[in-house]
């Protein structure tokens, strides 16, 4: 399977179609002036060294 963030464990679906959060670690505090945390936003194509493939029942 190719290693990207659509088949990872750790991405959730957010916002535009092909985009989504990066669940891999706790949300960040916004550079944006929101007191919101957030998760990394990410590509449906994107990848990082923290993949690991979802389990499909
Ligand atoms: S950025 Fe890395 S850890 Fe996060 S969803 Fe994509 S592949 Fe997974």
């Amino acid at each position: 399977m190719e290693q990207k963030c659509e088949f990872c464990r750790f991405w959730k679906k957010f916002g535009k179609p092909k985009d989504g959060e990066c669940h891999r670690s706790a949300p960040l505090p916004s550079t944006q002036g929101s007191d919101k945390t957030l998760w990394p936003m990410t590509h449906i194509d994107q990848w990082c060294g923290e993949f690991q493939e979802e389990e499909i029942d």
